[in-house]
């Protein structure tokens, strides 16, 4: 079993410190899910965790498996079992999905290592059947006319076919519409298993009446303040982040 620790992590944009000193533990298996008040840093986490490059760490450290991956590029540190999801990946017009998610996992083969077609598509129409997508799905072209939730079946299927150690998903402010949430929530169970660490971002408690999680954590002002079960979740949604921001700035 693989871990993704987070240790002591400040990330800053330019000269402004986001991340203030954030201190987790993503156990395969375990689905953590991190909710906080816009602004906190929660998108922040994930993408420097992934190796965006406009996010600068400071300080601390992000090990897997007692290798620190801070000096990866983003595509090293994809093959060393970390997937962010929920990019929104533009508009590829006359690139179908089936072909986007082939070179998508050939560019994690080494070199001269050819990903055979005939495994792929038995992989690809396995991983279609398990998130119950409608085959005719990969034969359209990535995020052409899309609809919200077209988007997220397609991420969601990328990460079924990626298999990753550890998966970020941010899910964007914008919010997700019933069916958007739905084919989230539907993949993320039919997906979580063992072999899986999410880390689930969301500033929404409703996604989580889906998505059961293993842990919940409260981000605010950089760090995590408060860590608990689902029945956190619940709290903050009966209660709201008044007095998470209370009782934070009464500690600091
Ligand atoms: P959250 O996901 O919790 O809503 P973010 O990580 O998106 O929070 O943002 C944290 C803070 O960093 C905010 O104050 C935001 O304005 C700032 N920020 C985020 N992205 C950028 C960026 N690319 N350039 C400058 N500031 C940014
Ligand atoms: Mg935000
Ligand atoms: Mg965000």
């Amino acid at each position: 079993m693989s871990s993704l620790v987070i240790q002591d992590l400040h990330i800053s944009i330019g000269d402004k410190p986001i991340v203030k000193g954030l201190t987790l533990t993503i156990n395969q298996g375990e689905v953590h899910a991190i909710m906080g008040p816009n602004g906190t840093g929660k998108s922040t986490l994930a993408k420097a965790i992934a190796g965006h490059p406009d996010y600068t760490i400071t300080s601390g450290d992000v090990v897997i498996d007692g290798k620190s991956i801070l000096e990866l590029e983003p595509d090293e540190r994809a093959r060393a079992g970390i997937f962010l999801a929920f990019q929104y990946p533009s508009e590829i017009p006359g690139v179908t999905i089936a072909n986007f998610l082939r070179a998508a996992l050939q560019a994690r083969l080494s070199e001269g290592e050819e990903l055979d077609a005939t495994a792929y598509y038995k992989r690809l129409y396995s991983k279609m059947d398990l998130l119950k997508i409608d085959r005719k799905f990969t034969s359209r072209a990535v995020n052409d006319g899309f609809s919200g939730g077209e988007k997220k079946r397609c991420e969601i299927l990328q990460m079924a076919m990626i298999e990753p150690a550890f998966a970020l998903m941010d899910e964007t402010d914008s919010g997700l519409d019933i069916d958007a949430l739905r084919i989230v929530a539907d993949g993320v169970n039919a997906l979580r298993g063992e072999k899986l660490g999410i880390l689930l971002i969301t500033h929404y408690q409703r996604l989580l009446n889906h998505i059961i999680p293993d842990f919940v954590h409260v981000m605010y002002d950089g760090r995590i303040v408060k860590s608990g079960d689902k029945d956190l979740a619940l709290h903050l949604e009966e209660h709201g982040y008044d007095w998470v921001k209370k009782e934070a700035e009464a500690t600091a």
